[in-house]
């Protein structure tokens, strides 16, 4: 776990972005059925607060995805837990590529857990602030990159792990070609109102393995940049 240069009364946060409302998340996750340990002290150490708008802050806590401008999200703490067990389930992996950085959180409990963090958004203002927390909380293991992520990227595959934080129609063959032969990839899957989380690992004879883990919500991939 990264331990953060500059524990200010603000990163640490006071009331209801402090230690305490953290900790009642991490129980509700545990009872949510959160189990791997790992996950979970990230989770309790990570500062949220400091990935949302100061006017959200107090809200940070709750088990809730939350605005963070141009129409996105930052992930349910939840459904972050989930995703990161799932990555992690089979072996922690060393490289992991994440597709739509957003606020950053995911990428950052990623960056605890892992050796190395690439990271793709497609809105240049979004990948710019969660550019500016990752150097506040002292991460040097994250690289980021303004692109359509959709194309995963080629030049730092293979890796060992790909997690997409937004629904596209299917998986992208351009991601599944990036990944190591032991890799995990996981992603929701499928229009609005209708998706799934799945796991896709290599099975025998080249062929994918797929599991559909749960129903969940996300916002769209699009094309291009924005
Ligand atoms: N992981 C983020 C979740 C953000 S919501 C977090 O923890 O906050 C999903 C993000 O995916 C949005 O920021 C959206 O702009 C981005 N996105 C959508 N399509 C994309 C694409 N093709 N390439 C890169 N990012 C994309």
């Amino acid at each position: 776990m990264t331990s953060y240069p500059h524990l200010t009364p603000e990163v640490r946060g006071l009331g209801m972005t402090s230690q305490r409302a953290r900790d009642r998340l991490v129980d509700r996750l545990e009872k949510e059925g959160i189990r791997d340990r790992r996950v979970l002290d990230v989770l309790r150490q990570l500062p949220r607060h400091l990935f949302v708008d100061e006017a959200l802050a107090t809200r940070a806590y709750e088990d809730d995805a939350l605005p963070i401008g141009r129409g996105q999200t930052i992930s349910q703490p939840q459904v972050v837990a989930r995703m990161t067990e799932l990555v992690l389930e089979h072996g922690v992996p060393k490289r992991v590529l994440e597709v739509g950085t957003g606020s950053g959180y995911q990428c950052a409990v990623l960056a605890a857990l892992v050796d190395h963090v690439y990271t793709v958004e497609r809105i240049d203002e979004l990948l710019r602030n969660a550019r500016r927390r990752f150097r506040r909380l002292g991460f040097t293991n994250i690289r980021s990159r303004h692109d359509d992520g959709r194309l995963g990227w080629p030049d730092e595959a293979p890796f060992d792990a790909i997690l997409v934080t937004a629904a596209g129609a299917d998986i992208e063959d351009a991601l599944l070609a990036q990944l190591s032969p032991q890799g995990v990839l996981v992603a929701p899957v499928g229009p609005s109102g209708r998706q799934q989380l799945v796991r896709v690992r290599a099975g025998e004879e080249g062929a994918w393995r797929r599991e559909v883990i749960a129903a969940v919500s996300f916002v769209p991939l699009l094309g291009g940049v924005g």
